[in-house]
């Protein structure tokens, strides 16, 4: 049935160019004008409450109106509202914040550098192993190595690496020197008869052929995501980070870890390189950095690797490099109340305590005649809807079975987000035990309207 449009969607129609939009399709599907959020909800204009169930885009872990976050907010505008690290100026913020994140990281590291948002961490990863072995006199080892179904944003470089086909096609990307290898899904890519182990040994063997293929001499770094966020939830085997990490030692290729969504407790740990095993060389964050209350990234780098950049100053005449807003003081003190938040309220012990109802949930879906998979892992997760549960058939792409879930878990008061026809979760790590039900309760709703719309439209 189609409802008349309020003023405010009018208007944005008329105005606004949506990221990640089917925007030939713009009137018919939105826009959901949001007006507030408190908490884990947020409201539209017309008063209607939706559980956040993606944390916004994975970031907003201590949801919305968070009163400590907003006092820090309204100190640090009235004391410096903004100030750069540009020839050698400082910040308190910058400073108190790259001091924290470097108490918290995964691995040793010694210096942070900071930027907005994490297209640009990713970004200034490239340049940044480019530089070091440039510093180094390796100047053809620059290819960077990333996985089909890896997100890592939409610059030119970071959507290079990104694996995913909206990214490329219509931008004339991927960039030279970027090389994407196996996505770690068992589920979708392991092959008939093959057991999880044997589908492990494939994709390390093919990366090793890879790594041949392309010489060693010439690979700089390979990125990825702990668990893979945007390309749908993938959590790979275990095993997989150890072996790829033996390959990359001994190739001398740095592991860059994008741990944006990952990272702040999302997977149960501070990092989800601790989740999954994996020691990267250097680090991407951005996102939860702030839980979302201003826009800022960072990248972290170790010791021998900052002594590089050092050496290559000295000789080329400074580090040019850096972002009008990187490390913008609303965002460094709004990241270092986070992490204290994180901290004092336990956040991560919060997240350990509810992820077996979660993980209680999303089992209980795959009973569902529409559910093929689950994935789950801390508060992250996804369902992945199927045509066919016993041959794992997917849907036609072009039916968007997804994004019509999505859109039946919006009519149910849910905001889910739809990866082709796999439904991300990510609730703000706040949420209680009993909101973690409802947004189930609201989700099978929608999956029940979702089997009925699919068996109308015929669509097996
Ligand atoms: N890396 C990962 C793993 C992400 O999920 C995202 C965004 O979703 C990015 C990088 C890009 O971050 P931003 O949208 O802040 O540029």
């Amino acid at each position: 049935q189609s409802v008349p449009l309020t003023n405010l969607q009018t208007r944005d129609i008329s105005s606004v160019l949506h990221p990640y939009t089917p925007i030939h399709r713009l009137g018919e599907i939105g826009p959901l004008v949001i007006e507030r959020g408190e908490g884990v909800f947020v409201y539209d204009t017309q008063g209607r409450d939706y559980i956040e169930g993606m944390s916004g885009l994975w970031c907003a872990g201590l949801g919305f109106g968070d009163e400590e976050m907003i006092d820090a907010a309204t100190e640090q505008l009235r004391t410096l509202p903004y100030y750069h690290l540009f020839g050698a100026k400082g910040t308190e913020s910058a400073i108190e914040l790259a001091e924290k994140l470097k108490e918290i990281a995964p691995v040793p590291m010694s210096k942070v550098f900071f930027t907005s948002s994490g297209s640009e961490a990713n970004d200034t990863q490239v340049k940044l192993a480019w530089y070091m072995n440039n510093a180094k006199g390796r100047p053809n080892k620059k290819k960077i190595i990333s996985r089909m179904k890896a997100y890592h944003g939409v610059t030119v470089m970071s959507a290079s690496l990104t694996g995913l086909p909206y990214n490329h096609i219509g931008w004339d990307l991927p960039v030279d020197r970027v090389l994407h290898t196996d996505c770690p899904h068992y589920y979708r890519f392991g092959q008939d008869g093959e057991t999880e182990q044997e589908f492990l040994n494939r994709i390390v063997g093919s990366l090793r052929d890879l790594i041949e293929r392309e010489g060693p001499d010439t690979i700089a770094a390979m990125i990825a995501e702990p668990i893979m966020g945007a390309g749908g939830v993938i959590i790979p085997p275990a095993g997989y980070y150890p072996a790829i990490q033996a390959l990359l030692d001994e190739h001398d290729i740095i592991f860059i870890s994008d741990e944006v969504i990952t990272g702040f407790g999302r997977t149960g740990n501070w990092w989800g390189s601790q989740t999954v095993n994996m020691r990267p060389t250097t680090i991407s964050t951005a996102k939860q950095l702030t839980a979302a209350y201003a826009p800022l990234g960072a990248v972290m780098v170790p010791e021998d690797i900052y002594q590089a950049y050092v050496d290559h100053s000295k000789q080329i005449g400074t580090f040019g490099h850096g972002f009008t807003y990187g490390g913008h003081p609303l965002g460094c003190a709004l990241g270092v109340k986070a992490i204290e938040i994180y901290q004092k309220r336990d956040i991560i012990g919060h997240v350990r305590s509810v992820a077996p109802v979660f993980e209680a949930r999303m089992k209980k879906l795959t009973d569902h005649p529409l559910v093929g998979e689950v994935r789950h892992c801390g508060l992250v997760g996804a369902v992945e809807l199927v045509a066919d549960k016993a041959t794992k058939r997917s849907f036609d792409p072009k039916k968007g079975v997804g994004a019509q879930c999505a859109k039946f878990c919006e009519e149910n008061g849910l905001i889910q987000r739809a990866i082709v026809d796999s439904i991300a979760f990510c609730p703000p790590m706040i949420i209680t035990e009993a909101q973690l039900n409802e947004l189930f309760d609201r989700f099978e709703k929608a999956l029940a309207a979702c089997e009925a719309w699919v068996s109308k439209e015929g669509l097996r």
